[in-house]
């Protein structure tokens, strides 16, 4: 390869922001990390810094003249960017090659946007951001001819799996639809009676991965799912009723593709994040991520079960939200985000996440999305019920 390959890390101290560190750690010949962000691990996010060396980093204005004077005392000449401003200067910034989207939540949205805007490779892990922006953002990629790679392993999985020619349309490259595999999280078996009684640390104890608090929760309730079903439909360009949910207890099929002559493709590999960055960074080449062979006799058999959805009721609503389209998907992610984040604080139980965004579909009616503002819009009307039903409702 003629020249280091220019990275910017957005969500560098996350779960996806370390696994990429790592992954691009074992290729130096290859990758030079431009640009780092983080958001509370500033600790974390400075000793990234020393290791990768980065142009800049970017971090919330309260935290930039602290972490500037330790880059200094360590020595770097790491210069720090502040907020938004900062994430989308890192993400557009004409040094920069690939641009890893790792940032969680509607935060994310502006400065993947950005990279888009300006025709990067981007390799997306921030879902909520499609989910939110969808025809938007693929409006976007395909005006300025931003590379969009899939990291969500899920997603990953059926790129490997689909014709290079996919974007001529699914049923002009024979594909009759894809199968989403989900492992159905820590409570897939749990009586649904004591679903009322799960605690933060028992949602985030994934059986499979390991992920940042956030979409563990929305794997526990399987809104994860919901969103990966909205997330396939755009970067595939299917429709809702061309996407199935698939439970997979093992997580080592990683999602399918079914075609019209009954062939079936799958991705197979260990439950490792690496995987899926290795082959978004070096695609259309393969290289080393550093995770174990995939052995096939320890695994000894692979399972497949369908979707309940009256145990998984947020995975309803998001294949309602996706058949809406418009204003849905970036509501349904907003009441989500609001939720979630009531859960992991105590402040309601479990199945009232699915309560409080249904509650805030029910009362909001779909609206076209012509232009961002109207994205964001959406997502602070959401913002506000969710809060509003919170007050009324939260024990
Ligand atoms: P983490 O919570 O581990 O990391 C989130 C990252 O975003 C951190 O770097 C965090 O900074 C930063 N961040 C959080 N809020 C803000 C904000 N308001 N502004 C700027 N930066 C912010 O999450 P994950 O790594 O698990 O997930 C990241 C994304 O990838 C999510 O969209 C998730 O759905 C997706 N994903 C994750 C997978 C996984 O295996 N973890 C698999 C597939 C998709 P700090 O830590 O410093 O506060
Ligand atoms: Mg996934």
């Amino acid at each position: 390869m003629s020249r280091l390959q220019q990275v910017t890390v957005l969500g560098a101290t996350g779960s996806v922001g370390l696994s990429t560190l790592d992954v691009i750690a074992r290729h130096p010949d290859r990758y030079q990390v431009f640009a780092l962000t983080g958001f509370t691990r500033l600790s974390e996010l400075l000793a990234l810094c020393v290791r990768h060396a980065p142009r800049f980093a970017v971090v919330p204005e309260a935290a930039a003249r602290g972490l500037q004077d330790d880059l200094r005392a360590a020595g770097l000449s790491t210069q720090v960017l502040v907020g938004e401003e900062g994430l989308c200067q890192v993400s557009s910034d004409a040094e920069v090659d690939t641009v890893v989207a790792a940032i969680v939540g509607a935060a994310g949205l502006r400065p993947t946007l950005a990279a888009v805007d300006a025709g990067k490779k981007i390799l997306l892990a921030n879902k909520e951001a499609l989910v939110m922006s969808g025809a938007l953002f693929m409006q976007a990629v395909r005006k300025s001819g931003a590379v969009l790679l899939p990291l969500d392993s899920e997603h990953n999985a059926i790129f490997q799996c689909m014709p290079g020619d996919y974007a001529r349309g699914l049923s002009q490259v024979g594909v009759r639809r894809i199968l989403l595999t989900a492992s159905g999280g820590p409570f897939r078996q749990t009586p649904l009676a004591e679903l009322e009684h799960v605690s933060p640390d028992q949602a985030c104890a994934h059986p499979n991965w390991s992920m940042g608090r956030k979409i563990s929760v929305d794997s526990a309730s399987m809104m994860n799912k919901g969103l990966e079903l909205i997330e396939a439909c755009w970067l595939f360009d299917a429709r809702p009723d061309q996407v199935e949910v698939v439970i997979h207890p093992q997580s080592v099929i990683h999602s399918l593709v079914d075609y019209v002559d009954g062939s079936v493709l799958a991705q197979l590999g260990n439950p490792d994040m690496r995987t899926p960055i290795a082959n978004a960074l070096a695609w259309p080449e393969r290289i080393d991520s550093g995770v174990a062979p995939l052995d096939l006799f320890a695994v000894a058999r692979l399972d497949f079960e369908a979707p309940d959805e009256q145990r998984f009721p947020c995975l309803r609503l998001a294949r309602q939200a996706a058949e809406a389209g418009n204003s849905a998907p970036a509501m349904l992610n907003a009441a989500n985000e609001v939720a979630v984040a009531a859960f992991l604080e105590r402040r309601i139980r479990f199945p009232q996440i699915a309560s409080i965004i249904e509650d805030v579909l029910a009362l909001e009616p779909v609206v076209a999305v012509n232009e961002l503002g109207a994205v964001f819009e959406a997502d602070t009307k959401a913002r506000a019920l969710a809060e509003q039903w919170l007050s009324r409702n939260a024990r």
